[in-house]
């Protein structure tokens, strides 16, 4: 049995007992056991702090730069044997294992440029000197410099690559090392990246540490100056932010969430958008088997719209081939473990008390390339809630799976706006019309309760990007039950790693110093 060990203080490291079992969730077998149990995370976070901060903060931008991309480089190298992880122990397809790993290569480029684009300085300027005083020689000036401690990146299990190299690009970036915890359900393929980087020996000591298991007591031996980054649910980013230390040091916490993200098509769509609108709602429910924090779990349609709908969605639907994600014709594999088809299953039974199924079956138990109720599959389930302003769960239960939920409404931006609002916080909307009133009424109704909206006009149906695809160069996060937090987005992405310190004085003075 793979004993899956951790990366702590600069080598690898595994813990005691027998530790917790990740599953291959296509067919119940044990692919490895990991355990966190008597390691020395106080001394991991130490190391991390006394060796990869100092390393990392003698480096300029350009020199951080190419650290990340030998990091991606390291990955792609790796990226067969991440598949395979991907579909053993996250029961992914080719494709789905593919848009995890290539998210994370792609991001930690895209940093690599941007750290080009900075060049040979190791100071971020924020915004011009200002004078303060009679004298134009007194000003002061805001700069940005890394926080002195160590990121630790707590991520959930839908995302083991992308998720650790999207924190990790903005933090490393910054000149913060980070410590990264993947959930431990499905760490296997975090693992590998982690040691396809370690193994490359492509950055400074203590710079990246992998924490494979259970948090312990990781959060005790926080220091004021560290960053914590989560993403998972919203009760436990509640645990996180509400834990005595990271309270008593006021250490910084960002917080990715649920969501109940929408779809909005407007009236009197074109052709182009409205098949732009299918084929993306269609991806978004079953890619990654729905696991995706951006997937859209509720579609706003104008009521006379409702038929076709479920006819042309239900049509996609039924010819996506769900089963074992090893069979070239199988499009959609199972959720990632018991834990999350028993939570999908809670959360759809919630729905159905206000919710009727229109295409799917809850109970299916045959699936392609597996025994009769082997595995932790869901069917593709689409629901209709014909009272779209009272149906109650659908706007308050994040249903982690292959399930969105038809909302019929009027046909006016203000209504579908309205409906939207009741998720109270999402991190993507998406708009799918050519009413060019409708749209831009309905940008600015929902831009309060959203960290992103796409917008799809007939224009560029055809070349759009599905709204569940989060872009290094745009912000990643939402307001409210989303969590709060702000991720990416190119150089503000770094924020959260960097301390503003408004410096004052002799204006050519600072600017000789600091270089502006
Ligand atoms: P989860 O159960 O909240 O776990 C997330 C992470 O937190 C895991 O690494 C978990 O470790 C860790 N954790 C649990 N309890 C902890 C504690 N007391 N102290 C420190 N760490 C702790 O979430 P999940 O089931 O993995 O992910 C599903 C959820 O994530 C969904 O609700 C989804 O919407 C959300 N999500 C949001 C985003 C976003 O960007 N907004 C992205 C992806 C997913 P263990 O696994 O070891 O317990």
């Amino acid at each position: 049995m793979q004993r899956l060990a951790s990366y702590l203080s600069g080598a690898w490291q595994t813990g005691a007992g027998e530790g917790a079992a990740l599953r291959d969730p296509t067919s119940g077998a044990i692919v490895a056991r990991t355990s966190t149990a008597g390691l020395d995370l106080g001394a991991a976070l130490r190391h991390a702090r006394e060796v990869g901060g100092p390393a990392l903060r003698s480096l300029t931008f350009a020199a951080r730069g190419k650290l990340l991309a030998a990091m991606s480089k390291a990955i792609h190298a790796e990226r067969e044997a991440l598949i395979e992880m991907g579909r053993k122990n996250g029961g992914n397809t080719r494709g789905d294992a593919k848009f995890d790993i290539d998210g994370a290569t792609g991001t930690l480029m895209y940093y690599a440029g941007l750290a080009e684009s900075l060049g040979e300085r190791t100071v971020l300027l924020d915004g011009e000197a200002i004078t303060i005083g009679r004298s134009s020689r007194l000003v002061g000036q805001h700069i940005l410099t890394p926080k002195p401690g160590v990121a630790v990146h707590i991520n959930a299990f839908n995302f083991p690559a992308w998720g650790l190299a999207e924190k990790a690009a903005c933090a490393l970036l910054a000149g913060m090392p980070v410590i990264s915890k993947p959930a431990t359900a499905t760490a296997l393929m975090t693992w590998g990246l982690v040691k396809a980087v370690i193994d490359a020996d492509v950055l400074p000591e203590g710079a990246l540490g992998l924490i494979c298991g259970g948090a312990g007591d990781l959060l005790d031996h926080l220091e004021w100056s560290d960053v914590v980054a989560f993403t998972g649910g919203a009760s436990t980013g509640e645990t996180i932010r509400r834990h005595p230390r990271v309270l008593a040091s006021g250490v910084a916490v960002n917080v990715e969430a649920d969501s109940l993200n929408a779809a909005i098509l407007a009236p009197g769509a074109e052709d182009a958008t409205y098949d732009a609108f299918i084929r993306d709602v269609h991806g978004e429910m079953t890619q990654k088997s729905g696991q995706k924090c951006t997937a859209t779990r509720r579609i706003l349609v104008p009521r006379d719209r409702l038929d076709d709908v479920i006819e042309d969605l239900g049509e996609r639907l039924r010819r996506t081939v769900v089963g074992d994600p090893a069979l070239d014709t199988v499009r959609m594999g199972p959720l990632a473990s018991q834990a999350q088809l028993d939570s999908a299953r809670e959360g759809l039974a919630r729905l159905l008390e206000h919710a009727r199924v229109a295409v799917g079956d809850p109970a299916r138990s045959a699936f392609e390339g597996v025994e009769p109720g082997q595995g932790c599959f869901l069917d593709a389930l689409l629901l209709v809630a014909d009272d779209a302003r009272r149906a109650g769960p659908v706007h308050d239960v994040e249903v982690f799976g292959p399930v969105a939920t038809l909302l019929p409404y009027d046909g006016s931006a203000a209504e579908a706006a309205h409906i939207v609002r009741l998720g109270q916080g999402s991190l993507v909307a998406s708009i799918y019309g050519d009413d060019q009133a409708f749209l831009g009424e309905a940008i600015l109704a929902l831009a309060g309760w959203h960290g992103r909206i796409v917008v799809t006009d007939g224009k560029i149906a055809d070349k759009a990007l599905q709204p569940g695809m989060v872009m290094p160069h745009l912000l990643h996060g939402g307001p409210g039950r989303a969590g709060g937090g702000e991720e990416l987005g190119g150089r503000r992405g770094m924020k959260l790693y960097q301390q503003r310190t408004a410096v004052q004085g002799n204006g050519p003075l600072l600017a000789r110093l600091l270089d502006a």
